[in-house]
């Protein structure tokens, strides 16, 4: 199988919400001697010390300190760990003389008709509570528990004819007959070796288990839930681990909730980020203006897939900056800067993929389309960075089943790596000095 399939859909398959994604970047961090530095916590930090802090336990910021000396830049790539999807509500279950359903509202701008005649499965955090404490359990209910049911074409003939779905109506997913009521609760605590009464609160949504794949004549294309953005999150993740030599500071952000607007505790458009600079630099003694300068010095790379050219709607595109899968990572350009690449930061990043031998792509929308944004922009008003905005081209975004190119990953995973070890000095405002060890 091409290099990192097997792995992105493994990490994928694990990561059925964001505190598992989260928790599966961790994992790994340990694995490779990264301690946990609470936020609660004065830190105490050791030159050459692998960190990683998270927040809200949906999002993940890790770093690795230079042998010596303070940082005098940081390369940070973000990423983020929320897909669209159905959360369920505080009361979770309807009950009708027939049915259990169950009680769901949106979370992001996802497509609706992927959902439809679906194995659903359901996962997330508990609390529960032991003792004179309220503990954390991810759950991740290993049994298919809901469908939502498309209605018969018998009984709408216009459900072909551009359906408009009724949230309230439409989108509640069936769980089981009359009987099934208080069952999804009491499976919930058992899988969180709690009882039914210990549950204090929960964040609970909607996943696929079917388990991602590959395909096309020659394994052109990978087909799972989440590439957007977890194929990212994993993607930078091992370039992050396998950077050897380094001479700025790494850093590896990943954010929740950048589907909703990322304005959350946790989320891009928070302190997470600034709250983690500055307390480095406390704790290795770098006064204001040394950590102003670092950051001066410093590149982000905001990692969100991107939209490839449509095969059956190739005017959707724009006429020359158009990407495909397999083509490399894409460069993303916005004149009204929701993608914040300019003229440095896209060079900069395209020039160390040009010396790490990665192809590369721009993609801009049609002059008539808004298109997405991401959670570079947004980073930026808290942190202010060279930031490029970057991806991996993929087709239908936001459904719950995306296609991805298989070549890619292997693409982004060489490209952070080259961008991590990279060596930068920023000159002024106009001069820039890469090399790499
Ligand atoms: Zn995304």
């Amino acid at each position: 199988m091409t290099p990192y399939i097997s792995e992105l859909l493994q990490f994928i398959e694990r990561s059925p919400s964001p505190f598992h994604a989260v928790d599966n970047v961790c994992r790994r961090l340990r694995a490779q001697g990264f301690q946990p530095l609470p936020e609660a916590e004065l830190w105490k930090l050791e030159p050459g010390g692998c960190y990683y802090v998270t927040r809200n336990l949906s999002s993940c910021i890790a770093f690795r300190l230079p042998e010596e000396g303070k940082p005098r830049s940081f390369l940070l790539t973000a990423s983020h760990s929320d897909s669209p999807t159905f959360k369920l509500k505080e009361n979770y279950e309807l009950a009708s003389p027939a049915y259990t359903r169950l009680n769901v509202e949106r979370y992001g701008g996802m497509l609706y008709a992927p959902w439809f005649d679906r194995p659903l499965s359901v996962a997330g955090r508990l609390l529960v509570r032991r003792g004179n404490k309220l503990e954390t359990r991810l759950v991740a209910l290993d049994k298919d528990v809901a469908v939502i049911p498309n209605v018969a074409i018998h009984m709408n003939r216009k459900l072909n004819d551009g359906y408009s779905f009724a949230p309230q109506q439409d989108l509640i997913p069936l769980l089981g007959g009359p009987e099934a009521k208080g069952m999804l609760k009491r499976l919930l605590a058992g899988a969180a070796d709690a009882e039914p009464e210990a549950i204090a609160g929960s964040d609970l949504t909607l996943y696929l288990r079917e388990p991602g794949r590959v395909a096309g004549l020659q394994d052109e294309f990978v087909l799972a839930p989440r590439l957007d953005d977890l194929e990212c999150a994993f993607g930078t993740l091992e370039g992050f681990l396998q950077a050897g030599s380094f001479d700025a500071c790494p850093v590896y952000c990943l954010f929740d909730n950048e589907e909703v607007g990322s304005a959350t505790r946790q989320g891009a458009d928070s302190s997470f980020l600034s709250d983690v600079l500055t307390r480095l630099a406390e704790a290795l003694g770098m006064s204001a203006q040394e950590l102003r300068a670092a950051a001066a010095s410093s590149l982000m790379l905001s990692a969100d897939n991107a939209h490839a050219v449509h095969p059956n709607h190739p005017e959707l595109s724009d006429p020359e900056n158009q990407v495909v899968m397999n083509g490399g990572i894409v460069v993303k350009f916005n004149a009204n800067q929701r993608y914040t690449s300019d003229g440095v930061s896209s060079a900069l990043f395209r020039e160390i993929c040009r010396r790490a031998g990665v192809p590369t792509q721009a993609y801009a929308n049609r002059s008539d389309m808004p298109g997405g944004s991401t959670l570079g922009n947004i980073a930026n008003t808290h942190v202010s960075l060279h930031t490029v905005d970057i991806g991996l081209a993929q087709l239908a975004m936001h459904s719950c089943f995306e296609t991805a190119g298989t070549a890619d990953v292997a693409y982004l995973v060489q490209a952070a790596k080259a961008f991590y070890e990279t060596s930068l000095r920023i000159e002024g405002d106009g001069t820039y000095l890469l090399s790499r060890d």
